[in-house]
């Protein structure tokens, strides 16, 4: 019920618009492909994942022998949920103590939220936890972990001024010596276009194998759902740079576009481990293609 609620603002526009499209029953015909076809582009499926939509749908419907609007609806959701799946791959992190996980993102994408949901999601699996202050260009960041990790009795490494690479590596370090579960390092926000920022979150990250050759074991991109169709570009480039294997998709509770995983499936087929469904610490849910796709039609 909760990721229908969170969904609930692309449940309105998206779903919605095409639960109205097939509710009216009538023939499957060019121009109903039309109407879904503009439903998709305006849900920032984008152009690519829009004609593989249409192409895998008009499959279906010839190899099902469909006839009626109104059985296209579960076509679509089928045809959705094909596209979706591979992008269901849970985050495991049971090969490796420390397990470090490092975030990237631009600057608003939820990094520092999402940081908190993550911390309290695998503290609930029992799983101990130290956080890593590495987003080192915001002052506020920094207090804005530091206060988060004393109410919720979380270490937090941090360093006055100082670098993002420095930070975790002596976090890295500190989790070793503390036999925690697992390390969440957050670094400062940034734009692809931002090269020589770029070039330093690299850097973190030859760093942090350097404090551990094992390590990074998971590389996250978080990506904000409003974002639209530059997502895609921010996924590709962030991928180019960093060599992702995953993918938090913040606020999707508050947008109407959900679409941009398609586009993603599509253009990037990066494991989407997380949903950021709302601003509050339980708000994170695993990436479950399934009860997305429902969610959406519900
Ligand atoms: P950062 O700059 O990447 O660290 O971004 P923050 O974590 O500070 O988040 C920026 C804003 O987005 C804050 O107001 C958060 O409360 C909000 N936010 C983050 N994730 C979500 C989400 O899943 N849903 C909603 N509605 N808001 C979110």
């Amino acid at each position: 019920a909760r990721l229908k609620q969170g969904l609930s603002r692309t449940r309105e526009q998206f779903g919605r618009k095409l639960t109205n499209l097939f509710s009216g029953g009538g023939k499957i015909d060019a121009e109903l492909y039309e109407e879904l076809e503009t439903i998709l582009l305006t849900s920032d499926v984008g152009v690519t994942a829009t004609q593989y939509l249409l192409d895998d749908l008009r499959a279906r419907v010839r190899r099902e022998g469909l006839t009626d609007a109104a059985q296209l609806k579960g076509a679509v959701q089928q045809s959705l949920l094909a596209l979706l799946q591979p992008l269901e791959q849970p985050l495991d992190i049971s090969g490796h103590r420390p397990f470090i996980i490092m975030l990237a993102g631009v600057n608003g994408a939820g990094k520092t939220t999402t940081i908190g949901k993550l911390a309290k999601y695998f503290q609930s699996q029992g799983k101990s936890v130290l956080l890593a202050a590495g987003d080192t260009f915001r002052a506020a960041a920094r207090e804005q972990l530091m206060v988060w990790g004393e109410r919720n009795n979380v270490t937090v490494i941090a360093q006055e001024g100082g670098d993002s690479a420095a930070v975790i590596f002596d976090a890295i370090h500190a989790a070793k010596a503390r036999g925690i579960d697992v390390v969440l390092a957050d670094t400062a926000g940034r734009l692809p276009t931002q090269l020589h920022l770029m070039e330093e979150i690299k850097k973190v990250k030859r760093v942090v194998a350097k404090a551990d050759p094992s390590g990074p074991h998971e590389v996250l991109l978080v990506l904000d759902s409003n974002t639209g169709q530059n997502g895609l570009a921010q996924v590709k480039a962030f991928d180019d740079a960093l060599q992702l294997t995953g993918l938090v998709l913040s606020k999707l509770d508050g947008t109407a576009k959900g679409g941009i995983i398609a586009a993603i499936a599509r253009g990037r087929p990066i494991p989407v481990r997380f949903i950021g469904v709302g601003e509050k610490v339980d708000d994170l849910r695993p990436f479950v293609a399934q009860e997305f796709v429902a969610a959406l039609f519900e």
